[in-house]
């Protein structure tokens, strides 16, 4: 089977179990927002059984993918399509309908803010999907997909409670992201992003753009920028300076990597990102 990003990956590994064979397509260090497909990838997906993608946008070649390989009777998992769209968070809004920031432009990813897999609360809808796909095409194991399900379905319950309890106890709730990525976090666990660097993933700020998020960050008593490992955090540490030392930038993870000893499965890159929050919001 192959997946679009690590931690559908690591969701699909954890159901899956020994039975099933995960690719990755964009690999460890890429921005799904900009990332294409290599030709060796399209010839892998020619044999790939199933097909999970986050969707909502979050990748631009997601909708000629299936064309492209010439394959579109491949069984897909859409996660975004898996959650009520009641959850769903319009893409380009902040949530908690904080109004701050000035972001005229339509949605950067679509319709809806496709970073759903953040919140592992809604990552539960993706591991049924996950659990059903794999039943359908592999009926035969479909009792070990289901076993494997149920117990990852705890190990979340008990991260949630765990990242809920950390969360309560931090001491600020407002962080200014480089792009839209913990808006469902966000949502979930009471934090506050007040503001993005990038409304789109590569559209850098201006200096006036800079200046109006120092002036945010000192309006609003933010500490924190959270830069991300996909991208550079040059913009994030122009904010950092003109605040004149009152903000940090802190450099969040929200993709992951398989081979990585700490954020190698989904928990453990939950918690990778949970332990740098909890010091830059304390
Ligand atoms: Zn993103």
């Amino acid at each position: 089977m192959a997946v679009d990003i690590v931690p559908l990956a690591q969701i699909c590994r954890s159901v899956g179990g020994e039975w099933v064979e995960v690719e990755v397509l964009v690999p460890p260090g890429a921005s799904p927002h900009s990332y294409e497909l290599s030709s060796d990838q399209m010839k892998s997906l020619e044999r790939a059984d199933l097909l999970v993608l986050v969707g909502l946008g979050l990748i631009p070649w997601e909708e000629e993918i299936f064309t492209k390989i010439g394959r579109e009777g491949l069984p897909l998992i859409e996660a975004g399509q898996q959650i009520p769209a009641g959850e769903l968070i319009p893409a380009g809004e902040e949530h908690a309908g904080d109004k701050t920031g000035e972001h005229g432009e339509e949605g950067s990813h679509g319709d809806y803010d496709p970073h759903v897999w953040l919140d592992p609360i809604l990552a539960e809808y993706i591991v049924e999907a996950v659990r059903d796909g794999l039943s359908r095409v592999d009926p035969e194991h479909a009792s070990a997909y289901r076993d494997n399900a149920a117990s990852f379905l705890e190990e979340l319950a008990t991260l949630h409670a765990e990242i809920a309890r950390r969360t309560a106890s931090f001491s600020r709730r407002e962080f200014i992201a480089f792009h839209s990525s913990w808006n469902y976090f966000a949502r979930r666990y009471g934090l506050l992003q007040v503001g993005v660097i990038e409304e789109r993933p590569g559209k850098e700020p201006s200096a006036g753009e800079i200046a109006e998020l120092v002036e945010l960050a000192r309006e609003r008593k933010v500490r924190a920028v959270f830069a991300e490992e996909q991208f550079s955090s040059r913009a994030a540490e122009a904010v950092a300076e003109e605040s004149g030392g009152e903000v940090r930038v802190w450099k969040l993870d929200p993709l992951g990597d398989l081979g990585h000893p700490e954020k190698g499965d989904y928990c453990g890159l939950m918690r990778y990102n949970l332990s740098i929050m909890e010091e830059a919001l304390r």
